[in-house]
């Protein structure tokens, strides 16, 4: 009984220590994603980011390009499949995007076959984290801070061109 305990703890503190550690790994990827969502804000763009990362590593960072390059599809996730160029596979990747993917960049995701995605926040934007979990996607979302209110700070200041991004359609 006693013996069941102590394995149980162990095991337990275990879980705790890996959820920590994962924990600060997506805190640090999902910070590099807001710089790219900053720049883009510095730029006039939307303030969305991007990152890819495998085996621990970033591999490609982006982010919404749609004012800067005038092309309506260069949202931040897009950006960085661009950034990360051709790939065999996509299955070791984990995309890191500050806000929640919409339904092109969700579709992209199912495409390619990426099994794990964090999302900074679901709250200026809903998006599509239950389709990706639908589809046996592991969907990690942050709710994070910084991510919330630069969002909100943009569409505040700039609700034309949020509304633009997603067509008016802000339940897709
Ligand atoms: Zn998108």
């Amino acid at each position: 009984m006693i013996r069941g305990h102590i394995y149980y703890y162990a095991r337990r503190r275990g879980e705790i220590e890996t959820m920590a550690y994962e924990h600060e790994a997506h805190r640090r990827f999902i910070q590099t994603a807001f710089d790219q969502a900053v720049k883009s804000y510095n730029e006039g763009g939307l303030p969305i980011g991007a990152v890819m990362v495998e085996e621990g590593a970033i591999i490609a960072a982006g982010h919404n390009r749609r004012v800067q390059d005038g092309d309506p599809i260069a949202h931040g996730e897009m950006d960085c499949f661009r950034k990360a160029g051709r790939r065999p596979r996509y299955d070791g990747i984990t995309l890191y995007t500050t806000l929640s993917p919409c339904m092109m960049c969700s579709g992209t995701v199912l495409q390619f076959g990426i099994k794990s995605v964090v999302v900074g926040e679901d709250r200026n934007f809903r998006g599509n984290i239950d389709l990706l979990r639908d589809h046996g996607v592991d969907v990690v979302l942050l709710n994070d801070p910084d991510c919330l209110s630069l969002m909100q700070r943009f569409i505040r200041e700039r609700p034309d061109l949020w509304d633009e991004d997603i067509a008016g359609r802000t339940n897709v």
